[in-house]
């Protein structure tokens, strides 16, 4: 007998079918033992009655035990009904049984929405924790969000391009994850910080709208809510304005909320553009919350913060750094006058805010090679640092560069402002801690003498256990 989906069970009533999946919940009443079972699809309230073929088996069934079962769907009586559920009308007479596997008890609860659990106790059994049906949603959310995406920017005429993992440090202004390298052993590849360069070169190559789901990387120290390596939607653009990247992303995100999350209402149609300069003098902000009523959980407000200045100070190491990265076009002609006034100069640079959380941000590029190099120089990189770290791309946009600018949205925040949830932590299947620590998986870890030889590694001091 092939298979049927909880879901589709109200389908086959009067039928018998086999279901399989979990058991949720166990009741006994008298002789009869009501078992809820649950697969992705859903909940069925089933009955085993004493006369089955292995009624003594069914005594022992425990919650989340796995089962395979063949039985009748039945109309429930009358009064009986749950609309809570879809498949509250129905109910599964159960005639033959297999316990396909056992489960011991679980370490936590997972039928609730586990708010009140320790968070480490989740991430240790994550695989338990995302049976919770708060995170299956957010889970299956997230797939509805980046399945809708791509098809948006496919049908606007992007393409979606994988770029390395194992490449060389781009500044974003984090530390560099590392990885060490085997064949060429003192030589190491970073992780991306993003695909900015790559993404650049793309330009160059004549992709023009290109677009990745893409993994970013980011030795932070634990700040609030972050993640070492998050997921963005990243986007680059030939021959445009900033205006064009602004009303795509507005259009893109505008349709995904109104395809997803039809009950959530943006309350402002045209997202207002607000100036850094102004957003600061009147919010006290670079990401204001302009939302109408901040206890509405339906309301969705977004909007830009443009002109963002060009530089920052930096008082620890006393110099200028750049506020975004070091590729964003300023809104100077001549860029050997950028030392002359640093703090006045702005730039091509907008962040996108949603209820008061930046969900992303991103530039027009600078594409003139002395240009990238006058920038480089007054960053404080000598001339044979940046022909070591930014060579490959300045050497590129001597064979004809297209004009390009782009923006990256954070995925995770984006969907965790979406679902109310208090943090990112609950948007992705497996999160790490404050302290980048996957409890699950206990890394990270130490490698074996073996490996570090073949990688001509030393430790000099091992962390405290
Ligand atoms: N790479 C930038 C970031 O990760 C985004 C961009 O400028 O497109 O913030």
């Amino acid at each position: 007998m092939e298979r049927i989906l909880i879901g589709d069970a109200v389908n086959y009533l009067g039928k018998e079918i086999k279901l399989s999946g979990w058991v949720n919940n166990r009741r006994d009443h008298g002789k009869l033992i009501f078992l809820e079972i649950r697969d992705r699809s859903g909940l069925i309230q089933s009955v085993i009655k004493p006369d089955i073929e292995n009624y003594k088996s069914a005594k022992e069934i425990r919650p989340e035990d796995v089962l395979e079962l063949e039985g009748e769907i039945i109309s429930r009586p009358k009064g009986m009904e749950n609309p809570k559920i879809s498949t509250g009308g129905i109910e599964f007479k159960i005639k033959r049984l297999k316990v396909l596997a056992p489960s011991v008890t679980l370490p936590f609860d997972i039928y609730g929405d586990g708010y009140d659990i320790g968070e480490e106790k989740r991430m240790e059994y994550r695989y338990l924790d995302i049976r919770r049906p708060r995170l299956l949603k957010n889970l299956e959310k997230r797939h509805k969000i980046n399945l809708f995406i791509r098809e948006e920017l496919a049908k606007k005429g992007f393409i979606e391009v994988e770029t390395p993992i194992l490449t060389k440090s781009t500044p974003e202004g984090a530390r560099d994850f590392v990885v060490p390298s085997r064949l060429q052993p003192g030589n190491f590849y970073a992780l991306p910080q993003s695909p900015q360069q790559y993404k650049q070169l793309l330009m160059v190559a004549g992709i023009e709208k290109y677009f990745q789901i893409a993994r970013c990387f980011r030795d932070e120290d634990s700040r609030g809510d972050r993640q070492p390596e998050f997921t963005q939607l990243d986007i680059e653009m030939s021959f445009v304005e900033e205006d064009d990247i602004l009303r795509l992303v507005e259009n893109l995100l505008t349709d995904a909320v109104k395809n997803l999350y039809p009950n959530k209402k943006i309350s402002q149609g045209d997202w207002p553009r607000i100036d850094y300069k102004e957003a600061v003098k009147k919010y006290n902000s670079d990401r204001p919350d302009l939302r109408n009523d901040k206890k509405n959980p339906q309301e969705l407000s977004f909007l830009w913060v443009v002109n963002f200045p060009g530089f920052e100070w930096k008082e620890t190491e006393k110099k200028w750094d750049s506020a975004h990265h070091p590729f964003t076009k300023l809104k100077i002609e001549n860029y050997k006058e950028i030392k002359k006034a640093p703090s006045k100069i702005t730039a091509y640079q907008y962040d996108l805010v949603l209820n008061g959380c930046e969900i992303g941000g991103g530039s027009l590029r600078i594409t003139n090679p002395d240009d990238l190099e006058t920038m480089f120089e007054f960053l404080g990189h000598s001339k044979t640092a940046i022909k070591e770290k930014f060579g490959h791309l300045m050497e590129a946009f001597k064979y004809g560069v297209p004009p390009h600018g782009g923006i990256a949205l954070g995925l995770d925040r984006l969907l965790s402002v979406l679902e109310n949830e208090p943090s990112i932590r609950e948007v992705i299947a497996f999160p790490k801690t404050g302290d980048s620590r996957d409890l699950m998986m206990d890394s990270p870890s130490e490698i074996s003498k073996e490996q570090l030889k073949e990688l001509r590694l030393k430790i000099e001091k091992k962390r405290k256990q």
